[in-house]
């Protein structure tokens, strides 16, 4: 045979190849029905599906899905994603041969969706073009790079003393009502400022709580950038526990376009209640507070995928406040311990001071960011540094002042600059400190300037100190990114704060 006709015979027989290769689909192929065995509270078990994957959709005939979550040998224990009390046993049962996934992309930002993308807020039908699978691979570690830019919250407490860096994981733990969410929310509404995309995800917690936050972020103007993902208290176990696989998809996709994401899991502590649920119905075997044995694997397969990546992968990143809930303030209990060490740092939030009415009731001793400084732009990071150790100091001490005793004179500064530290760090829950304001006011701290006020005027005095903040002079402003605070800088804003301060004083 000629060389030219049997290349091309070969050419041909390519291309035919090809286009029988471009109409493949795995769905297309999968033609297995089975049926319904048993059904229980949340699962179901099928048989008859002997191809079925591990975390295969399955599709019921009332439309809803479950996933292949036990296979064994004749039967397969399914996690229902709908109702159960809609399925009979005996109904059919079909392979999709797909994994679950969500609809991402810039459609999703001021929508509520559940985890499957479906709409909550009656605005129609999502109009996404694209979709991932919910469970992906966390990040090879080549492909990121070190934390190094800082996410601010707007809480002076929390941008001083544990600061999140872009690509972070920040735990944030408290029982219940100590104002975990409204840290959550602050993130959110100060991420505005910091041109953040936003993904909170809600994990069965009330829906009248979750009605009230989605509200606060619309009247501020915060859902143009944000989506929310809810799964009720009364879904089912299994939409509970997808919830925040979906959200961190939908939150990846935004990051691999380049951009900054923060992400919000409230609470994992119902999603690991949830997967107890499913595990204990499936009859795996309970493990500690009876809790399946990859309890901590579920949590730190979600959480690494958190990350900052590298620029030449665009340099987005996913940063992560997961919310814990802790009981009677046990912070050594199972499911804190695991997140506590799965994350890079955490913020406690305490009743005692909530009740004290210290605001935010963040408990600086117990809280801690693992990244720190890093996570701090060059001129905060300098008036911020002693704020830690100085109020370590105070709250040591103050346990004495508590019992009467009489303080020399040295340990009396300390008590009196701790106590303004902390009138400082007071802030309500719609207040926010631009970096600006909290330069003063830290730099006001840390040089005294605040030593002869007395308690009862500092919110007036910090107010003076704010505004001031915002008549700064631009070139100061421009090096606070990029620069240490030099010493000439940091003397030009104290001469300009202390003539603010004294203007005040004349004019009262
Ligand atoms: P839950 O355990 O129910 O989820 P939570 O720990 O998330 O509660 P939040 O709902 O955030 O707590 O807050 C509890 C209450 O405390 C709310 O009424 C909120 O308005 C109030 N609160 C939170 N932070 C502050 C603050 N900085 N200043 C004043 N009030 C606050
Ligand atoms: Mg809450």
């Amino acid at each position: 045979m000629p060389r030219e006709s049997l290349l091309t015979d070969i050419t041909t027989g390519f291309t035919s190849l090809n286009r029988l290769l471009d109409t493949y689909h795995p769905a297309a192929m999968v033609v297995e029905t089975g049926a319904i065995v048993s059904v229980s509270t949340g699962i179901a078990v099928v048989s008859g599906l002997p191809g079925v994957g591990y975390d295969e959709l399955v599709k019921f005939r009332n439309g809803d899905y479950g996933i292949a979550f036990n296979i064994d040998e004749d039967e397969v224990g399914v996690v229902l994603l709908g109702k159960s009390d809609v399925l009979r046993a005996g109904d059919s049962v079909e392979r999709t041969g797909r994994v679950m996934d969500a609809p991402v992309g810039d459609a999703l930002l001021g929508r509520v969706v559940d985890p499957i993308g479906r709409p909550l807020d009656g605005k129609g039908a999502v109009k996404s073009t694209k979709r991932l699978p919910i469970e992906r691979s966390a990040r090879d570690i080549m492909d990121r790079s070190p934390v190094n830019a800082p996410l601010q919250t707007g809480i002076i407490a929390i941008d001083a003393l544990t600061p999140i860096g872009r690509g972070q994981r920040e735990l944030i733990l408290g029982d219940r009502q100590t104002g975990k969410t409204s840290i959550a929310v602050a993130a959110i509404l100060n991420s505005k400022k910091e041109n953040v995309v936003c993904v909170y995800c809600t994990i069965g917690r009330r829906a009248s709580a979750v009605a009230n936050v989605i509200a606060q972020l619309a009247e501020n103007g915060a859902m143009e950038y944000t989506t929310v993902v809810m799964a009720e208290g009364d879904d089912a176990p299994g939409l509970m526990y997808v919830a925040p696989y979906a959200a961190t998809s939908i939150a990846e996709q935004f990051m691999e376009a380049g951009r900054d994401v923060l992400i919000i899991y409230d609470d994992l502590t119902q999603h690991a209640e949830a997967y107890r649920t499913i595990s204990l119905l499936l009859r795996r075997p309970p493990g500690r507070e009876a809790f399946p044995g990859d309890i901590f694997y579920i949590h730190s397969r979600l959480l690494e995928r958190a990350t900052h990546l590298r620029k030449e992968l665009g340099g987005g990143s996913l940063t992560a406040l997961p919310i814990i809930e802790t009981d009677a303030q046990d912070i050594s209990a199972y499911i804190p311990t695991n997140l506590i060490s799965i994350t890079d740092g955490q913020i406690y939030l305490s009743p005692t001071l909530f009740e004290l009415e210290i605001l935010p009731a963040i408990d600086v001793g117990k809280s801690v960011s693992r990244v720190g400084g890093n996570a701090q732009c060059k001129a905060y990071r300098a008036v911020a540094g002693d704020l830690k150790l100085a109020y370590a100091q105070f709250e040591e001490m103050e346990s004495f002042a508590r019992f009467g005793t009489h303080l020399d004179s040295a340990t009396q500064k300390i008590v009196d600059h701790g106590e303004r530290i902390r009138a400082c760090l007071k802030q309500s829950e719609i207040d926010r400190a631009s970096l600006n304001e909290q330069i003063c006011l830290l730099l006001a701290l840390a040089k005294g300037l605040f030593d002869a006020v007395a308690l009862t005027d500092m919110p007036g005095a910090q107010n003076v100190v704010r505004r001031a903040a915002a008549e700064l002079p631009m070139e100061i402003v421009a090096r606070f990114a990029s620069q240490k605070l030099s010493d000439d800088d940091s003397n030009a804003i104290l001469d300009h704060l202390k003539a603010a301060i004294a203007k005040k004083a004349v004019e009262s």
